[in-house]
Formats: C-alpha cells, structure tokens, sequence
C-alpha cells in the first residue's frame, strides 16, 4: 500500500509552515462552522489535522490507483465520436475514486458541499496528484475554475453550479482560439444576447481546450460587437446541459495523453453572463489564471518529484563496472542536482500559495464586512507578493521539471529512451508545463514589472534580515553577493530606459531574482529540518553558477548588441 503523502515528509514540513495559523484563522473565521456542519474544525489544531488527514487520503488514492492506471491512461488515450468524448478507463476509475473520497471541489466553502480547504492544502494535492499521472491532473485540477465563479459569479449561479463541482461534475476553461493563444485580446467567439430569449447565445471556435467535453465551461468570448481588444471581452459560464457545443476532434498530442485537449465549436450555444461584462479578460481571465498557473506549478513539482524518484531507484538498482552507478560522482551530482531543483520549485511553490491564502482569504472577508485598515494593508502586501511570486513559480518549475525528466533519461541511459520505463512517459508529460497557461516568455512578462519596481529586491532583502542556522550563514553570505550582482544588472539595464534591451534581459533578470528567493527560502526550510540541508548546499552553488553567467552576460552587453539578435 504506497501512500505519495506520508512517504514524502518535505510535504509536512511545507504544510506545517509558521503562516498556515494565519490562514486557517482567517479562513475558519473563529470557527464559525462547527455549529453547522459536524465536519467543520472546532480550532486551529483540529483544522491542521483535518488537511492532514485528507491529504492522506489523497496519498493514498495516488499511491494505489492512480499511480497504477497512469501506464494504461498513457496507451488508451480519451476517444472521440459523435462530438462527445470518453476517457480512458483508468481515468474514470481515477475520477471514481476522487468523486468517493470527497476529494472534488476542495477549495469550495461547505455550504455548497466543499472542505473549505485553504489553496495551500490543496496545492498539495495537487502536487501528490501530478506525481503520479499529470494528464489526470488537469481533469482533477479544473475544479479550480469554481474558484472564479465563486469569486465573480451572483449567488444563484454559485449555488447551480459549485454545487456541482462539489459533487464531481468537471469544468473546463475555454480561453485560447486559432489566433488567439498567449494573446487572448485577440479572442473573437462571438458572445450575441438574444432579447428575445432573454440570454446570451455563442457561436465560433476553441482551440486547445483541456477537457473540453465538460460539464460546466467557463468561456471568454466577445461580448461587445465592432471591437478587437480584451475590453470587449466578458465571461460566460456555458452548461453542457444545455448542448450547442460539440468536440470536433482531440489532438493527437505528445504527452499528457489522458487529458483530451479538445476543438470545440459553439453553435448557439446557450451561455450565462459571469460577473459584469467587459471584464473577462482584464479582471476575471487574469485572476483565473493565476489560480491555473499554481495549478501547474504544482504539476511541475509533481512531476519532478517523480523524476527524481525514479532516477534514484534506477541509480541505486543499475550496476555498471561492478558497482551501482549512483557511486559514480557523475551520477550523484546530477542526482543532488535534481533533488535540490526539486526542493527548490517546491518551497517556492508553498511560498506563493501561503500568499494567495492570506490575500483570497480576506478578500473573502471583505465580501461580508468591512476590512480594519491594517487587515487591508495586509490584503495588499499579501496580493503583490502572490502577484509577483506566481510566474516565478510558474515560470522556474516547469523548467526545473523539464530538466529534471531530462535527467532522469540520462541516468536510464539507453534504457531511458525505451518505452519500458516510466521516465519516457515523464519527459513527454513534463514538456507542456511551460507552454500551457502561459509560456515561460508569458511568465517574464508577467514577472518583469516586479524586477524594475524593485519589488523582488525588496522581498529578497526582507529574506536576508531572517535568522537561519550558524552553519548556513555562510551560504546566506554567498546569496547577498548575488543579490549584489542582481541588483548591479537590475540598475544597467533599467538606467538605459530602453525597453528593447529590457525585454531582451528580462528573462535573464527574472531567472536571477528566482534564483536569490529559491535560495533564501531553501535556508529557511534547511533552518528548520534537516531534510533540506544538502538541497541548500547544492542549490545555492547551482544558483551562484546561474547568477554569474547572467551577470557576465548583461554586464558585457549593450544596447548595440542588439542587432545580433534581430532575425
Ligand atoms: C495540451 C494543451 C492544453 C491546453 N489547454 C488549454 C485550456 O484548457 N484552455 C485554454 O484556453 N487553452 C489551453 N491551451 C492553450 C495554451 O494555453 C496555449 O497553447 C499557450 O498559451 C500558447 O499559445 P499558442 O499555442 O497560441 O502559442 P503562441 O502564442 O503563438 O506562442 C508561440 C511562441 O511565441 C512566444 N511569444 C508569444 N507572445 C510573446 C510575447 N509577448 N513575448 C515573448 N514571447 C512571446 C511564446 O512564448 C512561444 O514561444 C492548451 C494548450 C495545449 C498544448
């Protein structure tokens, strides 16, 4: 009986962080429920055990089927025909099983059938999840989408549809078109209201949509005729209940295989209004896919955990020259290396979903009284920092994740090019988490306000006034002379106000400031257990490595070079 939570003790250590007792108080609101609902924490210690304990549960619904299935779900693949598609087997037991175990619409408040479950918890899950089969995880993982009706929705339409999702009904989230993909401004399905019929009416196409045979849909589409920019977008909740959209064909796609990614076409689709109109892209699209990009940060921890754990058991199993290849220092330091990118996009992740916590949390408040100034001050710092940490994880795990697939076939050797071990399947699974819900590109863009606002270096210097363990301080050392680096490059490109030569140092400065609050926060996970010691050892040498090849690379590069690069 495999359990993926309890056999994976940096799990407990993330989710038992100092910052949870903030939000579950936030979250519980002195536990009000506990008169209502029998399964409602009566205090902080009670609601701590209640997200071990599902978290448990979903350990080992990881560890005994869906883990199992992943093989199967990989070959069998969803159908489609007739304009409906159905999953694989190994998916609708995967599905099966989540719906008996409660384990659907987490996040949702209890009064339509949710756990009321903070987002980190549920990250964590979702982390577990992605271990094991990462297409899976985007059927499960959709249930996030009720988070913006919850959000932006009026209360008759959360109690239609959370409900629902509560219950094990599947969402999916229709964002990207033939020319609109990273530029969703772009999106043309055609939203008309009929007077008529007193409803909205869609009609056009969707491209690339991940479970797109759903059951509950959350559509961007053009509200306001004669316009071509995103303030001519609203979102609409489409109910496949009530038909005019069909699945013209799945993809054919290179992993992720048990997620069907769908062409949809709407023909007088029937659809509600979510929220006000004009707003679905500027306010709504934005905030649901942050939600989705923690979503696949977490599926990128997920599959480096994976990949680590199967490099190890290959290293420590495969023999070569009469000893196992893990003794080979060539072998352990790739080894040390994933382990420590791992460790790393995963203290990062948690960081960021204790951020969403506190700011979603009070903003939740804030819908049935007034905020106190210092709860809406907190609201604000906490709100910039999920801003600003969101891309970063985003953004740096799905590349460790892919890296470290690579990795894990390097050490298979020629092994790993076969079809026969689970490595295959990861490094083809790994390779669209830093495509979707914004490529890495998209993720610097999103992240390179917060470098030249100064807003990470801010933060990091906040990371260094924190205590660490004597034997770190002198790795803490080594991370304020980067950061010293950081911020000479920070100020040469910013000083020139050129906004080419920043868009071409951007990412080089994003990857530079991840590296720095990786590192800080790596010492303050090492601080507190020792699980985490040599993680920190190896990743800040990984990162002092990275940051001096930026370094040298922007401190030698002006605005002339340029045209090198222009093709
Ligand atoms: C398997 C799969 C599942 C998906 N699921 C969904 C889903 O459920 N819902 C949904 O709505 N969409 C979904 N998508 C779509 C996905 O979000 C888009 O593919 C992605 O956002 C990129 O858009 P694109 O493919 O049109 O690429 P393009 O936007 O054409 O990008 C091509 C290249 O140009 C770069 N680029 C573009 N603009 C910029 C810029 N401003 N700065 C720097 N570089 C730039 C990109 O980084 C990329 O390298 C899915 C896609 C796949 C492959």
């Amino acid at each position: 009986m495999a359990n993926f939570y309890l056999d994976t003790p940096e799990l407990k250590h993330h989710l038992n962080h100092p910052l949870m007792k903030r939000i579950v108080e936030l979250k519980e609101r002195n536990y009000v429920e506990k008169a209502t609902f029998d399964y409602a924490p009566v205090d902080f210690e009670d609601a701590m055990d209640s997200y071990d304990k599902v978290l448990e549960i979903v350990g080992e619904i990881c560890g005994d089927i869906v883990a199992p299935n992943a093989e199967g779900v990989d070959h069998e693949g969803p159908v489609c025909a007739d304009g409906r598609v159905s999953y694989a087997s190994g998916t609708v037991a995967n599905l099966d099983a989540c719906r008996k175990a409660g384990l659907m619409g987490m996040a949702m408040p209890r009064r339509f059938g949710g756990l009321n479950f903070p987002i980190t918890p549920y990250i964590m899950a979702a982390d577990i999840v992605s271990r094991c089969d990462a297409g899976f995880e985007n059927l499960w993982g959709l249930q996030d989408c009720a988070e913006t009706i919850y959000e932006f929705a009026n209360e008759d339409q959360k109690q239609r549809y959370i409900t629902r999702v509560c219950q094990g009904e599947t969402m999916s989230m229709d964002l990207t078109e033939p020319d609109a993909g990273s530029d969703l401004q772009a999106v043309m399905l055609k939203a008309s209201y009929s007077e008529k019929d007193q409803c909205w009416y869609l009609n056009g196409v969707k491209r690339f949509i991940t479970n797109g045979d759903a059951d509950i849909h959350l559509v961007l589409a053009r509200s306001e005729e004669g316009t071509h920019d995103g303030r001519g977008l609203s979102m609409f909740i489409y109910d496949k209940r009530n038909g005019g959209v069909t699945v013209r064909r799945i993809e054919n796609k290179m992993g992720i295989k048990g997620s069907p990614t769908c062409e949809l076409v709407y023909k007088n689709a029937k659809a509600e209004l979510c929220g006000d109109r004009k707003l679905g892209l500027i306010k709504y699209v934005m905030a649901l896919m942050n939600g989705a990009r923690l979503g696949i940060a977490a599926q990128s921890v997920g599959i480096s955990q994976a990949a680590y754990n199967e490099a190890l058991a290959y290293a420590k199993d495969r023999k070569q020259f009469g000893k196992a290849i893990i003794e080979f220092p060539a072998v352990s330091e790739m080894l040390s290396l994933m382990k420590a990118k791992l460790d790393a996009s995963r203290t990062l992740l948690y960081e960021t979903a204790r951020f969403v916590d506190v700011y979603k949390a009070l903003d939740d408040i804030a819908k049935d009284r007034k905020l106190t100034p210092e709860e809406r001050a907190e609201q604000k710092t906490f709100a910039k920092l999920a801003d600003s940490f969101t891309p970063l994880g985003k953004g740096m795990g799905s590349e460790f994740a892919n890296q470290n697939a690579y990795d894990c076939i390097q050490i298979h050797g020629g092994s790993g090019f076969m079809k026969d071990y689970a490595c295959e399947r990861l490094y083809r699974d790994a390779r669209i988490t830093s495509i979707y819900e914004g490529t890495t590109q998209l993720q610097v863009v999103a992240a390179i306000r917060y470098v030249t606002t100064g807003a990470y270096q801010a933060r990091i210097k906040e990371y260094e006034a924190m205590a660490v363990s004597p034997e770190l301080e002198g790795l803490k050392n080594r991370l304020k002379e980067m950061a010293s680096k950081y911020s000479a490059c920070v100020a040469q490109v910013v000083e020139t106000k050129d906004q080419e030569l920043l868009d071409f140092c951007a990412r080089r400065l994003v990857e530079m400031a991840s590296h720095l609050i990786m590192g800080h926060l790596l010492l303050q996970d090492a601080s507190a257990n020792d699980l985490f010691t040599e993680s920190a050892h190896v990743y800040v040498r990984y990162a002092e490595a990275e940051v001096e090849k930026h370094f040298n690379f922007i401190r030698k590069f002006d605005k002339d070079d340029l045209a090198y690069y222009r093709k």
